[in-house]
């Protein structure tokens, strides 16, 4: 069974969206409750750096995939590239989000 993924829900506007600036994307509210989904995701789009900033992985492949309720994140991806479609796991890690073809467990 995939894993967990803690995303937030607004308490004013009943919004879900990914923790981030503590606010909520849509209207501002900064009160939201902890709500946990599946850590699945659909990709949207992906591309692939070949030139990408000192420090970082290369090739550095990064996705947009859309969860639940048309929540959308910004991730890593480890191994292959994806194709528009398919679903990846989603793990967090630190600061980032990591995305792998192959979902976890
Ligand atoms: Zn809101």
């Amino acid at each position: 069974m995939a894993s967990a993924l803690q995303l937030r829900r607004c308490v004013s506007c009943q919004g879900l969206y990914v923790p981030g600036t503590g606010l909520c994307p849509r209207c501002g509210m900064r009160e939201a409750l902890e709500v946990e989904v599946p850590s699945l995701g659909t990709v949207v789009a992906v591309t692939e750096l070949t030139s990408p900033a000192e420090g970082w992985s290369i090739p550095h492949r990064i996705a947009l995939v859309e969860l639940t309720e048309a929540v959308r994140l910004l991730g890593i991806v480890e191994g292959p590239l994806p194709v528009i479609g398919d679903t990846v796991g989603i793990r967090k890690d630190g600061d980032v989000y990591r995305l792998s073809s192959t979902p976890p467990g």
